[in-house]
């Protein structure tokens, strides 16, 4: 009998630990000769509305500090190999509490004074969907949206329907004077006084990621526009507009004017240049943000399947942070 029969599985153990060991330890280098991130992610709180001299100092440091803390939680949770599925909706859910940013709590009025949030979720490994709509009730949309993904066979779910839904899922329900935040209350009175939607309807909020297992996820919740009708939809539920995930080309989360988002179906576009074209992430989401849309109309975070990332807008600032598994980590408004 030879060594290796009567110890046979202490063998393949140091085979397979062996082999490990000459694996190699870093990523693939990218297109540059760099190495590929294993992970990646983007952040937004939204675009226009926010000029460097209207803005003070506190206000400056608090957005910075919340979009900090909701971006080094996505940094925890993938490297800690979490999903890029799970990584988004932690990072939204943390701005979506935060009053600062027009999702959840500090969601925006409609005209009539109520609050109407829309959110959804994509994956990019089979381009599973979901989306709400115009919901009244729910204390994170984009956790219900990501109920609707995986709990039903539909995309979308809006209104009444929605909250029956969410009434089903168990999941946090509020009254709508949970919404109230005096910020977005004045501002409705002067888009009110106005007689129009105001540009200070910032703080929509997204994420995209690419997990080590390769796969990538977009998410985006906000409460739309200041002023808008009652029953008005934005981009950012409709697949395509302002939401896109596709594992072969990128994830994408967009923000800015939702009418000219859903009119240039803006993120699906940003995939179909990369998929059709063969456009790097960063020239797809150039062309659409600075040679489809028109100036002041917005901007996009994008990651793509490489680990690389873009952040492009038209506006003057962008509420936006990013990060990889290369060290990369930063935050930025202007
Ligand atoms: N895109 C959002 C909407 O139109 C608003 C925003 O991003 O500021 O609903």
């Amino acid at each position: 009998m030879t060594w290796i029969s009567t110890h046979r599985p202490a063998f393949f153990v140091c085979c397979l630990l062996l082999c490990a060991g000459c694996a190699p330890s870093s990523p693939p280098p990218d297109a540059d000769g760099g190495a590929a991130p294993r992970w990646a992610l983007a952040i937004h709180g939204g675009a226009g509305g926010l000029s460097r001299d209207g803005i003070d100092s506190d206000r400056e440091a608090a957005i910075r500090a919340a979009l900090e803390g909701a971006l080094r939680a996505g940094v925890e949770s993938l490297e800690g190999g979490a999903s890029s599925l799970d990584t988004i909706e932690r990072m939204l859910r943390i701005l979506e509490d935060d009053p600062l940013f027009n999702a959840g709590k500090g969601a925006v009025y409609t005209h009539e004074g109520t609050h109407e949030l829309d959110a959804a979720v994509m994956r990019g490994e089979d381009l599973a969907t979901g989306a709400v709509a115009g919901v009244r009730n729910v204390k994170n949309p984009v956790s219900l949206a990501r109920l609707v993904m995986e709990q039903t066979e539909h995309v979308l779910l809006v209104g009444s329907g929605a909250e029956a839904f969410a009434n089903e899922m168990g999941v946090a329900l509020v009254e709508q004077d949970y919404f109230y935040t005096e910020e977005r209350f004045k501002a409705l009175e002067r888009a009110r006084r106005a007689e129009r939607e105001p540009d200070d309807k910032h703080g929509t909020v997204g994420a995209v990621a690419l997990d080590q297992a390769g796969n990538l996820a977009a998410a985006t919740s906000t409460g739309g526009r200041t002023n808008k009708r009652f029953g008005r939809v934005g981009d950012v539920p409709i697949v395509g507009a302002g939401t896109y995930a596709n594992n072969q080309t990128c994830a994408v989360s967009g923000t800015g004017k939702g009418e000219e988002f859903i009119r240039h179906a803006v993120a699906g576009s940003i995939s179909k240049l990369m998929e059709y074209r063969g456009s790097s992430l960063e020239e797809a989401a150039r062309e659409l943000i600075h040679g489809v849309l028109e100036p002041n109309d917005g901007g996009v975070i994008a990651v793509g399947a490489d680990g690389s990332i873009a952040m492009e807008f038209n506006t003057e600032a962008m509420l936006r942070g990013a990060a990889d598994s290369e060290g990369r980590l930063e935050i930025s408004i202007w």
